[in-house]
């Protein structure tokens, strides 16, 4: 399981989370798909101050993370 070429992203890399909503503003869901650059990914569903998002744990050091966070 050791990939030492990728370090940053495997299953034991720190991870951070990004909340996103669930629901475009029609209400229709967007699709979620599991992230090709990380391991470690998953998501959560999460209710906050009556509105559902989703919050994608991503390796710290995934492009698709940093993509998220860097606005
Ligand atoms: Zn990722």
């Amino acid at each position: 399981m050791a990939d030492d070429s990728t370090p940053s992203v495997n299953l034991s890399a720190p991870v951070g989370s990004v909340d996103l909503g669930a629901l475009d503003d029609e209400g229709n869901p967007y699709e979620i798909w599991p992230c090709h650059d990380c391991l470690p990914w998953h998501a959560e569903v999460i209710l906050v101050e009556g509105v559902v998002l989703v919050r994608e744990w991503h390796a710290v050091d995934c492009p698709q993370f940093r993509d998220l966070v860097k606005n």
